[in-house]
């Protein structure tokens, strides 16, 4: 099965492999995106990312975003590293990973701003209600489901992972190489977003492997 986002390999079929991560262990299956992570943004080089994805054709941009989990007012250099790896983005053509913890409504209005020059986009982690769902699938965007629908209490996340349109949908563990033991088998978010959304795992299964073919294409 597609981890559709982790910072590590794991032993899944196929990694979508997001820096900060090591590239170099990638599988020739995998994915890799290039990208400054808004809680690492020193020594932030736009050049030397554009000169990285030119050499690497196959790669995407990510995880790159904006956040409002450590600062309650939003850095200005966090806004202008995340619209300067937008831009490079869509001069390049690679689809993008997107971070927007306690802030998705502002990443979607600039990231909705490269809609249609950027090819997909995909919302990690993303847990806000589904008022902002049609708009993501306007702009070619999925959603990856995390570990977070495992927990019993998490009832919100939940009914947000049971109304999302199934070509949308990826799971995913966003897993560390500090966390990855931890961390439950993307498998078993699968298992539990099928018996939620009341289809066969089987089926499940097959769409979700289409749906991270068609965000990498
Ligand atoms: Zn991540």
């Amino acid at each position: 099965m597609t981890d559709a986002h982790c910072h590590v390999r794991r032993g899944e079929s196929r990694h979508i492999l997001c820096e900060p991560c090591d590239v170099a262990s990638a599988a020739p299956g995998d994915a890799v995106f290039f990208g400054f992570h808004p809680w690492y943004l020193d020594g932030f080089d736009a050049d030397a990312l554009r000169s990285r994805l030119a050499a690497n054709p196959r790669a995407g941009v990510g995880e790159i975003g904006m956040d409002r989990l450590r600062d309650k007012v939003m850095p200005t250099a966090m806004r202008e590293a995340f619209e300067a790896q937008l831009a490079i983005a869509a001069e390049l053509s690679r689809p993008v990973v997107l971070h927007g913890a306690k802030c998705w409504g502002e990443v979607f209005r600039v990231a909705a701003k490269y809609a249609g020059r950027i090819p997909a986009f995909l919302f990690h982690g993303f847990s806000r209600s589904g008022g902002l769902v049609p708009d993501i699938a306007r702009i070619n965007g999925f959603i990856s489901i995390g570990p977070a629908l495992l927990n019993d209490h998490a009832v919100n996340y939940r009914e947000l992972a049971k109304t999302i349109p199934l070509e949308m949908l990826l799971v995913e563990s966003d897993a560390t190489a500090e966390n990855t033991a931890e961390v439950p088998p993307v498998a078993e978010v699968a298992a539990k977003l099928a018996e939620l959304r009341g289809v066969p795992l089987d089926a499940l299964a097959t769409a979700l492997e289409a749906n991270a073919t068609r965000f990498l294409r």
